[in-house]
């Protein structure tokens, strides 16, 4: 890469996280007008570049001068994520210059590619400003904290990762003072000894593993070199964990909120009012069943459009997620809407007998590379007793590739279990309308019971039991 492209890069990383400073404080007309700019810029592309919204503005019957404001992106017909999934190059233009194609690392076995241009991803850099600066309070600085990531090898934060470092100004680390990339490998007490020999501030992982590892470290009493603050997005954290490691381990937790289609969405507010959304970046709103808007305060399904990638276009674009979403004033000052709660994000981990875990990311890495499998869902009934329902492709040799996914199985877990493997025409799809990809029956250690929606529900003899020190 040339010097002059990392200069370029430099300069415009320079001037957008100076911005960060105030675009969280910014009048909502402030960033309605910046975000409106966006939008009409994006449209101006995507009808000139992209088939797609050529068709959807002539069957609306719509100019692009029509889509003026952000409530006009109602007008278009919601995009859904089957349709980019069977059509990966529908929304994007060809020769669509510097940038990078990103693989998401979803659980729900329906991976999707999206190109982010180089302002996209170098948006999404300075982007980060605008969470550590709403986590200093607990960390005590906006740049150079110590960051461990509990990420798997190719996940979408290494490629992002990797493209900064290739193409940017020799910051690869984004603000942060180091970082360091565990991959969850489920052997907790090895995982504990390598971050207490970073000695990291922060901690960033999926948010199911990070829940059942500190489970785990407080259940053991292990030696903890406590963190300033956990942070996890991808996925949820069981209520009960979250409790757990703030009152039972007093670690701060913070959750951001992103995608492989929109970077950034929210990050948490300091002080605990849901998450605020990085309304410059992405427009969110929530539709019902039948794709009709709700007003917030509402919960329904979300429907974001990203004002910052020209490189796959998504505008109206339905997420997947279930989310709510209010329009309240927030105390600490931050302006527009906030994310009060995400739902759907709750895939379980697979509870091993020595009590660590295995995120289901791990799992479904190992039993979605087979080529004849459409989806795949594990269920734990027992510690050693699995059932894994196998939607195939047609034509498969069902017996060969079901004993190859027990064998792939059984080496992930590493322990002697009863696996049985079910071919089936569909998984059905949970109360919050995903397929979870692993649901587990095992009790994890400390909770009490499981409410059958959001997960296990906390033990409520955890603060007396809160450790001291
Ligand atoms: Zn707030």
């Amino acid at each position: 890469m040339s010097g002059l492209t990392r200069l370029k890069w430099a300069g415009f990383l320079a001037y957008h996280t100076a911005r960060e400073r105030w675009i969280p404080f910014e009048s909502e007309s402030g960033v309605r007008a910046l975000a409106e700019r966006r939008m009409r810029g994006i449209l101006r592309y995507a009808t000139a570049r992209i088939p797609y919204y050529q068709e959807v503005l002539r069957a609306a019957g719509l100019e692009p001068r029509d889509v003026r404001t952000l409530e006009d992106l109602a007008r278009l017909p919601l995009l859904t994520k089957e349709e980019l999934v069977g059509e990966p190059g529908l929304c994007s233009a060809p020769g669509r210059g510097e940038g990078l194609e990103i693989q998401s690392s979803g659980t729900s076995g329906r991976s999707r590619t999206i190109f982010h241009t180089g302002a996209s991803l170098f948006l999404n850099l300075a982007g980060g400003y605008r969470m550590r600066a709403a986590m200093a309070p607990f960390t005590g600085r906006l740049r150079g904290c110590r960051e461990a990531l509990i990420v798997r090898r190719g996940s979408v934060h290494e490629q992002i990762r990797r493209f900064y470092a290739e193409t940017g100004p020799r910051l690869p680390d984004g603000g942060t003072g180091g970082e360091f990339i565990l991959p969850p490998a489920g052997d907790f007490r090895e995982e504990l000894r390598r971050l207490n020999e970073y000695q990291a501030d922060v901690v960033r992982g999926y948010g199911s593993y990070l829940g059942a590892f500190y489970r785990w470290v407080y259940n053991t009493g292990a030696e903890l070199a406590r963190p300033k603050a956990v942070v996890y997005g991808a996925d949820g954290m069981p209520d009960a964990d979250r409790q757990l490691i703030e009152e039972g381990l007093r670690i701060p937790v913070f959750s951001v909120y992103q995608a492989v289609e929109a970077l950034r969405i929210g990050y948490q507010c300091p002080l605990r009012q849901g998450l605020h959304v990085y309304a410059d970046q992405v427009h969110v709103r929530v539709v019902d069943g039948q794709g009709r808007a709700l007003t917030p305060p509402a919960t329904g399904d979300l429907v974001i459009s990203n004002l910052i990638n020209p490189g796959t276009v998504l505008l109206n674009y339905k997420l997947g997620d279930v989310v709510t979403l209010s329009a309240e004033p927030c105390a600490c000052g931050r302006s527009g809407l906030r994310i009060l709660r995400i739902e759907g994000r709750n895939d379980d981990v697979v509870w091993r007998p020595d009590g660590a875990a295995i995120h289901a990311l791990t799992l479904m890495a190992a039993l979605q590379k087979f080529s004849g499998v459409v989806q795949v869902q594990v269920e734990q009934k027992r510690t050693d007793a699995f059932t894994l329902r196998v939607v195939p492709c047609a034509g498969q040799d069902w017996p060969s590739l079901a004993r190859a996914l027990g064998e792939a199985m059984r080496q992930v877990l590493g322990y002697a279990a009863e696996i049985e493997v079910q071919s089936v025409p569909s998984i059905p799809a949970g109360p919050n309308k995903k397929v979870r990809a692993v649901i587990s029956h095992v009790q994890p250690p400390g909770a009490i019971r499981h409410d059958g929606r959001s997960g296990w529900v906390p033990d409520a003899r955890l603060g007396a039991r809160a450790r001291r020190g």
